[in-house]
């Protein structure tokens, strides 16, 4: 395996002779496979014969005009998207027993270039005088702001921090974007005419009864907020780390001390991540312990191949009860379960089976995902599992008031937030086209 640091890149960029080989393997799939099942697999439904044949006639930024035509964030999917279970999990040729083509990486090659040459996103309608307030700069706003702006809204995008990027910049971790497309896809929007103010919390139901007041539309792309808190004795003990503050720590190129042994607890994808990433850090026994087993991980499994092959070990139902330590932690005690009867919804009930086992950790992070922002709660927009209520559109039961994106699902993948943000853009111009 080749040597990794915590800044090393997962997948390094193709240069133009390695995109010109990749992209001419490709089947450009039609005929018997219509329509291409990369395509078919893609939640914004990226042409991708199209922009592979573009790239292998030697015209990348032909090949990212396509891909802008339907991800307006290409280059940070490129960089993000689970495409093991996506494109490239479709692709014919990994059904012949061939490897797939490097849709990500191509995708990547082809918009890194249109960013760094300055080309436009996609060509402004005129302006219909309709104005949209789009609530959190994450991947779902961003993508519904991108859209709407294309098709002549006026689009103005708060958020609370001081740059775009929501999840992506505080949750992806570092080793699968090193060089950050985020502040260019800001650019480019900003290009089409979307207008972002930053610094601005919209977290009061006042503020929201605001925005509705003065814009024709608003869309809520809020994301999750903090890290859910672990409800065991000893997270004060240093050594401790809530799995957003570890990633926070190292995009501030700040690798953190782990030591050698590093336990996760968790079993999402940024469970994954933080593991992952500790491995890069020179950490040489790295366990995730999962409360359930692997098969109920909500982490892609492709993932967990991964990680183990990197050395990451893992503790199925495992659940900790105490991090131990005087100041800084040294151990975590850990019931092992057992799995139970399922509920009517299909998880199973967990129970102890009575056995108890340590695991010494000079690092622990718990990465037990994120709760909902809890303003939403004093909106009363929310379901029973704290995600807003949408229709299929992206409608919320208050008019004129869209959402999308992880603050709906709990937390899926960034570009099933692009598609949600892109699906309550077509609604809003529905609706609004219509009164
Ligand atoms: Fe090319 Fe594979 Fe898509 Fe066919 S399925 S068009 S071979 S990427």
């Amino acid at each position: 395996m080749a040597a990794m640091n915590a800044f090393s890149e997962l997948r390094p960029p193709l240069d133009t002779d390695a995109a010109l080989v990749e992209a001419d393997r490709c089947l450009f799939c039609a005929g018997p496979y219509a329509p291409p099942p990369c395509a078919a697999a893609c939640p914004v439904g990226v042409d991708v014969p199209r922009f592979v044949r573009e790239i292998a006639e030697g015209r990348p930024l032909a090949a990212a005009r396509t891909i802008f035509e339907d991800n307006l964030l290409g280059a940070t999917c490129a960089r993000v998207c689970p495409v093991e279970v996506l494109c490239e999990g479709a692709c014919v040729l990994l059904h012949e027993g061939r490897r797939p083509i490097e849709i990500a990486q191509l995708q990547r090659y082809a918009a890194d270039a249109a960013l760094e040459a300055r080309m436009p996103l996609r060509s402004r309608a005129p302006g219909n005088g309709s104005t949209v307030s789009v609530v959190g700069a994450g991947p779902a706003g961003l993508a519904c702001a991108g859209e709407l702006a294309a098709h002549g809204f006026d689009v103005v995008v708060y958020d609370a921090h001081d740059e775009v990027g929501g999840t992506v910049r505080t949750a992806i971790a570092p080793y699968r974007q090193v060089v950050d497309p985020l502040p260019a896809e800001r650019e480019a929007l900003a290009a089409l005419g979307v207008e972002f103010r930053f610094g601005v919390r919209i977290d009061a139901s006042e503020d929201l009864a605001a925005l509705v007041d003065d814009s024709d539309a608003v869309f809520l792309g809020v994301g999750l907020g903090a890290d859910r808190t672990l409800d065991c004795p000893g997270t004060e003990l240093s050594g401790y780390w809530p799995s957003l503050e570890f990633v926070e720590e190292l995009k501030h190129g700040d690798a953190p001390v782990v030591g050698d042994r590093v336990v996760v607890l968790g079993g999402g994808n940024t469970a994954i991540d933080v593991a992952r990433e500790s491995v890069r850090l020179g950490a040489t026994r790295v366990t995730l312990a999962y409360r359930r087993t692997r098969e109920l991980m909500p982490a892609y499994h492709f993932e967990v191949e991964e990680a183990q092959e990197e050395g990451v070990a893992f503790e199925w139902l495992a659940a900790p009860v105490e991090l131990l330590g005087k100041e800084r932690v040294e151990a975590v005690l850990f019931d092992r379960l057992r799995l139970g009867e399922q509920d009517a919804r299909g998880r199973h009930a967990l129970a102890p089976t009575g056995e108890r086992f340590l695991l010494l950790a000079d690092t622990v992070i718990g990465a037990i995902g994120q709760s909902a922002q809890p303003e939403l709660l004093t909106w009363g927009l929310t379901h029973q599992d704290g995600g807003l209520d949408i229709d299929e559109a992206g409608r919320t039961r208050l008019p004129h008031v869209y959402a999308g994106g992880d603050a709906v699902n709990g937390g899926a993948s960034v570009v099933q937030a692009v598609a949600d943000g892109r699906r309550a853009a077509q609604a809003i111009e529905e609706d609004l086209c219509r009164v």
